[in-house]
């Protein structure tokens, strides 16, 4: 009787062991699993627009929504994607974008776009109302960041030009174990052609101010760079001659 006892607490303490096992498991599984891609490089994909911000007379950020709230874009650090929209004359037009957000930005995805009066894509932008989808494809593009895979990047770009930049420049900026030092020359037109200053100011308080003073003061181009998590003017001579990487 004894003997038959023992046994089968043994038996269920081997079964509370598998179950415990079996949930511990599951459970680091769970907390550790990778959130699935949303991009397809081959389909376009519908997204929804839930919001659109007017930042400029012609500059909108429009924030799309990912199928779940943990989903990821899946959009590797350096590449962009195309998205694909209808002209004034009802023409399906193809153009490629870099969202400013990154994986870490969970749940949805953002694009910063300047819509020219005679762009066949900027007519797109121009008319999506939020509730619309937009079809994207990706990711494109041969280059892919890679942390401190460079000393430095020096980085030259005009217009919408930056928002590739902005997307490396953040993912650098975010990461704590990255020691890259970046070095933009963000060339525009106007004061108000200048793209994401709120977007870096709400980032670093301090580049704010240098990338407004070095705008007003140059008018036509502002120089700035991005050291670490810090962002100083940068003397154009030191530019030139750091050892740096140019994109
Ligand atoms: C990798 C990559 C990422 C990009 N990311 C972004 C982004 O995040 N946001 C964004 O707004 N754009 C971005 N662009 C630019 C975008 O792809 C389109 O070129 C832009 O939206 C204009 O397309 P469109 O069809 O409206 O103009 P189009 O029909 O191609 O051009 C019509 C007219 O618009 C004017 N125009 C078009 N482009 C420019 C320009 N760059 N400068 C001055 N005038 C112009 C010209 O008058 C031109 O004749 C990116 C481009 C690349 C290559």
């Amino acid at each position: 009787m004894d003997a038959l006892q023992s046994r089968r607490i043994e038996a269920i303490s081997i079964a509370v062991a598998v179950v415990a096992i079996g949930a511990g498991t599951a459970y680091y599984l769970y907390i550790t699993r990778k959130p699935k891609p949303c991009l397809d490089p081959d389909n376009f994909k519908e997204f929804k627009l839930v919001k659109r911000t007017q930042l400029s007379h012609n500059v909108a950020k429009f924030r799309f929504e990912l199928p779940t709230p943990d989903s990821v874009l899946g959009l590797p650090i350096g590449q962009h994607m195309s998205c694909r929209g209808k002209d004034s004359v009802g023409e399906d037009v193809v153009k490629p974008y870099t969202p400013t957000t990154l994986d870490s930005d969970v749940g949805y995805f953002e694009l910063v776009i300047k819509m020219y009066p005679q762009g066949r894509m900027s007519h797109h932008f121009r008319e999506l109302q939020e509730g619309d989808y937009l079809a994207v494809k990706g990711p494109k593009g041969r280059f892919k960041y890679q942390p401190n895979q460079v000393k430095a990047f020096g980085m030259l770009a005009g217009g919408t030009g930056i928002t590739p930049m902005f997307q490396v420049a953040r993912a650098i900026m975010e990461n704590s174990k990255d020691k890259t030092n970046v070095s933009l020359i963000y060339a525009n037109v106007t004061f108000e052609d200048i793209l994401l200053k709120v977007l870096l100011s709400s980032a670093h308080h301090y580049s704010v101010q240098s990338l407004l003073q070095v705008a007003c003061l140059f008018w036509t181009v502002s120089y700035f760079s991005i050291c670490r998590k810090s962002l100083i003017i940068l003397p154009k001579v030191s530019l030139a001659a750091s050892k740096c990487t140019m994109f």
